[in-house]
This record gives structure tokens, sequence and C-alpha cells, in this order.
């Protein structure tokens, strides 16, 4: 039987930018999902590439999220030189809109929180806002510019990076469910699959939402689902070309020219289905910032089941047993932190000083022992 170097639980963007970048690393790698990869979290999207934070248990998680927008540029050069595909990536500044009597300290308090996290946005006027996007509601008040934000389509990105994984020689394996881990002498030497013995040195659990079903891994992983539901217009006369936040949703331009509207945080277990409640704040939120999509066809309405955590911060590194690894609660930011999240763990398992402390990450925060990053 073939013993792989790495075995990965998971075939989102999680799973698939690891396989990517340690078979890049000459390490031999099995990316095993139940289903189609791709077709999940990663799958829904928005494809929002930003390092701000809209409350504060979200501060710690800014450092992590800038070092992997800043291997963006070359994460996707690299994927679209390897598959020939492209994938809807933009560097572009994002806006944050504020409405009402209360916008202007709003405002303020956004700028003075992101400023205190280390990043640079900067009040700008109504008018100013207007002028660079003429398509937002005349009743906006005040606005904040996001320089270093970025955007990309994940399902175009997903399709592209398992490619690439498969390229470089990663063995991909669709219909393929993990049920279990084998255990010999305390230390994970591979999964199991039914009844179907799959030997690795290195197992990662990157299984998004589904960690938390996993018996085998939950007490490291407990994560939950967060239904998020959007929906698509296709509006020439509606034109964007940055992303427009407000207080109660986004909206989001394709390079294809779609407008994408979201979305919900929504605790409903398993289910992925939209709502007329989830289609009615999306539309709410979506014609505030933008009055002139009410005449504009919706194209396009699905949701996605986030990886949540109990602290909300992602959980990624090694475990207590030796072998046996996780990378998975991304919750609201997985597509933005895919690159960093690979690149540490195969730093890691290198022996390499990780670019950026990883202790608030640690799979073992949830029980007593814990494990030290190499420095
Ligand atoms: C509506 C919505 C909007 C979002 N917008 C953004 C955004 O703008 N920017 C951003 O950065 N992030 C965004 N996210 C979050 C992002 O989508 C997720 O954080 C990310 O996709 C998680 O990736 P993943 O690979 O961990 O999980 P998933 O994509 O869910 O993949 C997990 C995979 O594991 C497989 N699996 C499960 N159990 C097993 C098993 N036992 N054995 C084998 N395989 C298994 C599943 O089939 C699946 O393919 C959004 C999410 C949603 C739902």
């Amino acid at each position: 039987m073939q013993a792989f170097d790495v075995a990965i639980a998971g075939g989102g963007i999680i799973g698939s930018a690891l396989a990517w970048e340690l078979q890049r690393a000459e390490r031999n790698v099995v990316l095993l999902d139940r289903q189609q990869p791709g077709q999940e979290a990663s799958w829904a999207a928005a494809g929002i590439l930003s390092p701000s934070f809209e409350v504060p248990d979200s501060v710690p998680l800014v450092p992590l999220a800038r070092a992997s927008l800043q291997l963006y540029p070359e994460f996707v050069a690299a994927v679209e030189h390897a598959t020939g595909r492209a994938t809807g990536f933009r560097q572009a500044a994002s806006l944050q809109i504020f409405f009402g009597e209360g916008a202007q300290r709003e405002c303020g308090a956004l700028i003075t929180a992101h400023r205190g996290a280390g990043l640079p946005t900067r009040a700008i006027s109504a008018d100013e806002v207007r002028g660079m996007e003429p398509a937002l509601n005349p009743d906006v008040r005040a606005a904040a510019l996001l320089p270093d934000e970025a955007r990309i389509d994940p399902r175009l990105l997903s399709a592209a990076v398992l490619e690439a994984a498969r390229n470089a020689g990663a063995e991909v394996r669709a219909g393929v469910e993990v049920t279990d881990l084998m255990i010999e002498g305390g230390r994970c030497v591979g999964v199991l699959a039914g009844s179907e013995r799959i030997p690795a040195a290195h197992v990662v659990i990157a299984a998004g939402c589904f960690c938390g079903q996993m018996q085998a891994v939950a007490r490291y992983a407990p994560t939950r689902p967060v239904r998020g539901q959007m929906m698509a217009f296709r509006s020439p006369g509606v034109n964007l070309s940055h992303i427009v936040n407000s207080d109660r949703g986004y909206l989001v331009p394709r390079e294809d020219g779609r407008l994408l509207a979201g979305s919900t945080l929504e605790d409903a277990g398993f289910e992925k289905a939209v709502t007329p409640a989830g289609l009615q704040k999306i539309l709410a939120a979506a014609l505030e910032i933008a009055p002139g999509l009410a005449t504009a066809p919706i194209i396009e309405s699905w949701s996605g089941l986030r990886p949540d955590t109990p602290d909300h911060l992602p959980i990624i590194g090694p475990t207590d047993v030796e072998g046996l690894w996780i990378s998975t609660g991304h919750f609201r930011n997985g597509i933005l932190l895919a690159p960093i999240s690979a690149r540490v763990i195969r730093d890691w398992m290198d022996g390499n000083a990780l670019p950026v402390s990883m202790t608030e990450f640690s799979p073992m925060r949830f029980s007593e022992n814990t494990i030290k990053q190499p420095r």
C-alpha cells in the first residue's frame, strides 16, 4: 500500500491551497473529499480580500490577514501560470459608507479602530465617495476608504488551485469520506475512509465546518456552521468599481459584470437554503447602497456554511498527537487566509520559522496542553 507524505481531508480552498503548497515542496500529497472538492463554503464566498474587521473579537486576525493579503499577488500569479486559468483577482480599495444621523460618529469610530490595528483606513467626504461611485445612494452621509484591499472570484480560484495541485502531482480523490484516524503508538499514521486505510506520515484535517462532526478531531476543531446567503444581479445600469460595505451588507463587483450582494449570518445547522427572510435582508442592504438596483434582474441566489469556532478565530497547526494537524475555522475569511494557512503549515512541517505568530490559532487552545511554534 502506498504511504503518502501528507493526507489532507477536505478539498475546499484551505485543503486545495495546502495540497498545492506541499506538493510544490516535493511532498507526496493525497487530497480526499467526500464529494467533488470545492463545492461548499469556498464555492459560496463573495471573494472579499480584506484584512479589516467589524468586531473587536477579530483584531487578533489582522496580522495573519495582512500577511495573507501580501502573499496574494504572487499566489494568484503562480496559480494562473500553472493552469492558464483566470481567477478574477483585482487589487482595489474598498469603501465603507454610513447613513443617518450617527454617520460621522460611526465612521470616526471605525477609522480609530482600524488605525489602532495598523490598518490605513481614512475618511473621505460624502461628495468624494459619490464621485468615485455615482451609483451610490445620494443619502450617504459619511465614508471611509480602505486602501489595501482586493477581491477575487472564489469559484474560479478554487477550481484553479485544485487543478494546480493536481498538475503538480497531488492525488485528488473525490467521493472519499474520511471517517477516522489511524493511530499507532500514539502517532497519527493515516486516515480511514470506511474500511479503506490510507497511510500517511502527516494528516491535515481541513474539512471546514464539518470538522466539528468528525469525532476523532472535534476536540481540536469544534467548528459549527454559520449560514450565509448571497445573491447576484446583472445590471449594466449600476456599475461599481469598488467593493462597497454598509453596516447592513455589501456589494461586490465581479470582473464578468455581475454584482454580488450579501450576506446573512445565520445559525441554521447544516441546512443550506435561500430563504425569503434572508433575501429580504440582502435586498434591503443592496438597495440602500445602490437604489438603481431596484430594476436589475436577479440572476442567482445561493447559500453556504462558514466554518465558525468558539472564539471566531481559525484553528491552524499541529495537535498533541504527532502527525495530526488541523487547518479550519476560517469563518468569514477563508478565501483571504488560504495562502498564509498553507504557507504556515508547510513552514511548520519543514521546521522553519513561521512568518507570523500562530499562538492564538493553536488547535490546542480548547484543551489544556500546548504546542510551541518553531522560532
Ligand atoms: C456567503 C459566504 C460569503 C463568504 N465571503 C467570504 C469572503 O468574501 N472572503 C473570504 O475570505 N471568505 C468568505 N467566506 C468564508 C469562506 O468561504 C470560508 O472561510 C472558506 O471557504 C472555508 O474553506 P474550507 O476549505 O475550510 O471549507 P469548505 O470550502 O467548506 O470545504 C470543506 C471541504 O471538506 C469536505 N469534507 C467535509 N467532511 C469531510 C470528510 N469527513 N472527509 C473528506 N472531506 C470532507 C467538504 O466536502 C468540503 O469540500 C464566505 C462564506 C460564505 C458562506
